[in-house]
Parts: C-alpha cells; sequence; structure tokens
C-alpha cells in the first residue's frame, strides 16, 4: 500500500517543487525585490547601461563623468520605459536624491 502510493506523493511533491520554483523566479523579478537588490540585477545594469549610453551626458550639468541613471518614477520597476529613467552624474544624482528627502 505504501510502496504504490510512494511513487505518487514524489510526483506531487516534485510537481509542488516545480511550481514553487517557477513562483520564485517570478518574484525575484517583481516588484517585490528590495530596491537595492533590483539595483544589483542584470536587467537593471544593462537598461542603466543602455540609457547612460543613448543620452551620453548628465541631464543637469551636461558633465560626461560618472554618469548614473535615475528613476523620474518607480511605477515600471523591472521594466522602465527610457523616459522613466535620467541620466545624471554622481554629484547631481545626489543632490537630487537630497533635495527629495
Ligand atoms: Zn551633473
Ligand atoms: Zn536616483
Amino acid at each position: 500500500m505504501i510502496q504504490t502510493a510512494q511513487p505518487t506523493y514524489l510526483i506531487g511533491l516534485s510537481v509542488v517543487l516545480l511550481i514553487f520554483g517557477n513562483a520564485l523566479s517570478v518574484v525575484s523579478c517583481s516588484k517585490l525585490m528590495p530596491y537595492d537588490e533590483y539595483l544589483q540585477t542584470p536587467e537593471w545594469r544593462e537598461r542603466a547601461a543602455q540609457v547612460k549610453m543613448l543620452r551620453g551626458k548628465c541631464a543637469k550639468c551636461g558633465s560626461r563623468e560618472r554618469l548614473e541613471a535615475h528613476h523620474l518614477t518607480y511605477e515600471r520597476r523591472g521594466h522602465e520605459d527610457m523616459a522613466d529613467l535620467q541620466v545624471l552624474c554622481h554629484d547631481c544624482h545626489m543632490r537630487t536624491h537630497d533635495d527629495h528627502r
């Protein structure tokens, strides 16, 4: 009885693990990820590099040094439009965040 039930149980368990695994990978791409962690993801780094390359300079002072991508809105975090991002040099970026505090 137990011997025939066991394989079914194992299949059931692996299905649960599969679903759970998928759920985890979905969560890792979603808004539930802490913002600091999101900034470490290859997806964000890629997007930030892209917008920096496109604009090429700071939106505030025109500097081309130490450029960073700044979020104008977090609404589409994880799948930002280019319009959601602003390229700022490190100094202007820090100042922008100070202003908002
Ligand atoms: Zn600047
Ligand atoms: Zn910022």
